[in-house]
């Protein structure tokens, strides 16, 4: 299963803030410190500030900081948010599957989803910014 480019961005933009202590890093430093275009980190930071992730101040000064929701956030709810509610393959569509409407298949791949999106689910952002990936995260920071 391949996760979307917005899921796994909205993933190192946490992680990246998680580790940014008293520092308030803006969009422009996260995207240059995770190697992403400016536009992509943009529309992602707008989304998880919308689900109160992360809390982004204005002006001379201002930045991006994770909020508590944020840093507590479990990872799997993180990637059903950003995924949706799409199945794996698409069964439906311009040319439906002529099995999908009594495919055992189908259900077998929702199952496996539901499992895969479950065994991240006991993870938090703070979680998987421990050793070594914080120090690695910290290593790599643009932000003064
Ligand atoms: S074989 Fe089953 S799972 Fe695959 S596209 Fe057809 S209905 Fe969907």
């Amino acid at each position: 299963m391949r996760l979307l480019r917005s899921t796994d961005l909205a993933l190192r933009v946490l992680m990246r803030l998680a580790v940014a202590g008293e520092s308030s890093p803006t969009t422009r430093e996260v995207a240059a410190d995770m190697e992403v275009p400016y536009t992509h980190a943009a529309k992602v930071v707008a989304e998880l500030q919308h689900l109160g992730l992360l809390a982004a101040r204005r002006g001379r000064g201002g930045g991006l900081a994770l909020t508590d929701a944020g840093r507590t956030a479990s990872v799997g709810g993180i990637v059903r948010t950003f995924e949706g509610d799409g199945d794996v393959v698409e069964c439906e569509g311009a040319t439906p599957c002529p099995l999908s409407s009594g495919c055992r298949l189908r259900g077998a791949l929702r199952r496996a989803q539901e499992a895969f999106y479950a065994s991240l689910d006991p993870l938090t952002v703070a979680d998987v910014v421990a050793a070594p990936t914080g120090p690695l995260l910290l290593g790599i920071s643009r932000t003064p």
